[in-house]
């Protein structure tokens, strides 16, 4: 390391630092990148991701005779955001939302605009279908998408960064990059010079190698021995909080959400600590919009975990019958699958419990469940598309999502009711017992409103619009049917736990990803980019997010830190 003197340091190679990395190599910039995980982790959480990404107005929108535009987007987002903390003007009176704001609409322009260029120029494929995500709260000016704008990468996550990834490892045969991993960092360096201080570099822990560990596995933190390097820029990309259960239970919106869950499953790998936030913060930094985290109600362990507490995520159609821990029907819009994830989050926690239940059939379970992740989705991520038409179009449900059936403990199979609301009392938790007939009464309510053209049932009529378009139809929504129809069979039911994914707050930035100082002013010489910069400014999302918005705010503000060291 001591021969190579870099113009910047990478700190984290997720994601966001791989981005920021190209871009400032290809002006000819020299980079060191950090991280604390061996070399089989290089992506980061994007590897696991599912690769789902927000365009607006696409080619493939249209041919799926989608409408969208980028004011209908701008709304949907400012609907979603729901920023109430912009304060006025650029100083110790902007509010937290000072930055996060400008970021949003700028994102929202990219994501409408050059974004799909950017992407298809370095490789990535989008598959022809575009799914519906985050429907909203039932009003046009509220939360939600108001058209599906969730495009799926051919090869998920693993191919989002690959089109980012392979530029930079040819830069590294090129002598302009540098890896160091099992470096982790503990300090950012901050001098007083001639126009003040300026960040200078970063101080750390050499970890002891670790290389039978695998992609995901969490690894030890055996020191070997310090370091400390310098360079005229420090870009900070190293994630969320999401594995830290003790910061996002300090941190968690129970006035606006209810209580912390004491159960909680992780949707990330543990490196995602979240300890660069106070390190960063130590170094000057102003930290915002912490309370605001996208944590899922949807979760499931996974029977064959990677990470500690391996949590999955399901990514339900609108059919499955939402049930809260005492057996009540979840209400509304935020009581059908996959619409509103904060409002549902809401309905859960409302009873002191810290999970739910769906309630669903074998043949929704079929069409409806996908689950998130790069590895659950074998056919996608390998691009095989005989695979696909099998897995997607053949009989049965998904191979991982049949596995979850037959191996998950969360899951319960029963040819009736009665014996179905036996076996999840005995997986229920606390000593929650639920009543066999509450549930057989919700549910035949439910189903007389099947056949029932003036339907009053939102979620029945959530049904019949989510398969108004031809993915929802085709692939996404199971044909409207009863619950307790014997023919639909077997019935299922899921215990669905909450589990941590995305951080919404972070370190505040300005529009070129430069760290912001609790006074207004910028940080010379560091940058944040992706989650731990609230996927830019501390918080381009606000308090809810529209799906597949993630990791392009990692590439938008990977981006922008890349481009700023470059200009520089
Ligand atoms: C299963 C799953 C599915 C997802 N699906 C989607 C999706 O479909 N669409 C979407 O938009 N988003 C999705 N996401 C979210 C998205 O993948 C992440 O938000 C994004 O990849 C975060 O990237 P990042 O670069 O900011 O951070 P990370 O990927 O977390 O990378 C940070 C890196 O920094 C390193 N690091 C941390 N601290 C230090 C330190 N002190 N010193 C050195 N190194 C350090 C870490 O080891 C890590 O390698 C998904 C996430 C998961 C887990």
């Amino acid at each position: 390391m001591q021969e190579f003197a870099p113009d910047a340091i990478v700190v984290g190679a997720g994601l966001a630092g791989l981005v920021a990395t190209y871009e400032a190599t290809r002006a000819g910039k020299k980079v060191l990148v950090l991280d604390q995980e061996n070399r089989a982790n290089l992506g980061g959480q994007a590897h696991w991701s599912l690769g789902g990404l927000f365009f607006v107005d696409t080619p493939e929108q249209r041919r799926m005779g989608i409408k969208d535009s980028v004011e209908l987007a701008w709304q949907d987002w400012q609907g979603s955001a729901a920023f109430d903390r912009i304060g006025e003007g650029d100083g110790l009176e902007r509010g937290e939302d000072h930055w996060g704001s400008r970021w949003a609409r700028a994102y929202v322009d990219f994501a409408a605009g050059e974004k799909r260029d950017y992407l298809r120029g370095l490789g990535l494929k989008s598959l022809t279908f575009v799914g519906w995500a985050e429907r909203g709260d039932g009003s046009a000016s509220g939360h939600g998408n108001s058209v599906p704008r969730f495009h799926l990468t051919w090869g998920t996550g693993p191919e989002v960064v690959r089109i980012f990834r392979e530029p930079v490892e040819e830069a590294e045969r090129a002598g302009l990059v540098r890896f160091a991993f099992r470096h982790q960092v503990d300090e950012l360096l901050v001098e007083d010079g001639v126009d003040g201080s300026a960040c200078v570099g970063v101080r750390g822990t050499v970890l002891a190698p670790d290389d039978a560990r695998t992609r995901g596995q969490a690894s030890s933190r055996d020191v070997v021995g310090p370091f400390d390097v310098r360079a005229a820029a420090v870009v900070v990309s190293s994630g969320g909080i999401g594995h830290n259960f003790a910061m996002m239970r300090a941190n968690w919106p129970t006035e606006r959400v209810g209580p912390a869950p004491e159960h909680m499953i992780a949707g990330v790998p543990a490196h995602v600590d979240g300890r660069m936030l106070g390190i960063t913060e130590t170094a000057g930094a102003s930290l915002v919009n912490r309370d605001r985290m996208w944590a899922y109600v949807e979760g499931i362990h996974n029977w064959d975990p990677v990470w500690p507490d391996h949590a999955i995520r399901i990514l339900p159609g609108p059919s499955s019958m939402w049930f809260d821990a005492d057996g009540h029907r979840l209400t509304g819009m935020s009581g059908v699958p996959g619409a509103d994830s904060i409002g549902s989050m809401k309905q859960v926690l409302a009873t002191g419990a810290d999970y739910s239940w769906f309630v669903l059939t074998q043949s929704i379970i079929e069409k409806e469940f996908a689950l998130s992740g790069s590895e659950q989705n074998p056919d996608w991520t390998d691009k095989d598309i005989r695979m696909m038409l099998k897995e997607r179009l053949g009989k049965g449900a998904t191979s991982p999502v049949e596995a979850f059936k037959e191996h998950g403990e969360d899951f319960v199979v029963a040819a009736d009711l009665d014996e179905l609301v036996a076996g999840m009392n005995k997986i229920a938790r606390g000593g929650r017992v639920l009543d066999a007939a509450l549930l057989r009464r919700q549910i035949e309510d439910r189903d007389r409103q099947i056949d029932n053209a003036y339907c009053k049932d939102a979620q029945v009529m959530a049904i019949h619009n989510g398969r108004k378009d031809r993915t929802g139809k085709i692939m996404r929504v199971a044909k409207p049917h009863r619950i307790l129809d014997p023919a639909h069979g077997p019935l299922i039911a899921v215990r669905l736990n909450i589990l941590s994914r995305k951080t919404l707050g972070g370190i505040e930035t300005d529009l070129d990803s430069q760290v912001v100082r609790p006074d207004g002013s910028a940080i010379p010489g560091l940058y944040a980019a992706g989650e731990v910069a609230g996927f830019g400014g501390g918080g381009v999302h606000g308090y809810n997010a529209l799906e597949g918005t993630f990791l392009g705010g990692c590439i938008f503000s990977g981006r922008a830190a890349g481009r700023a060291i470059a200009r520089a």
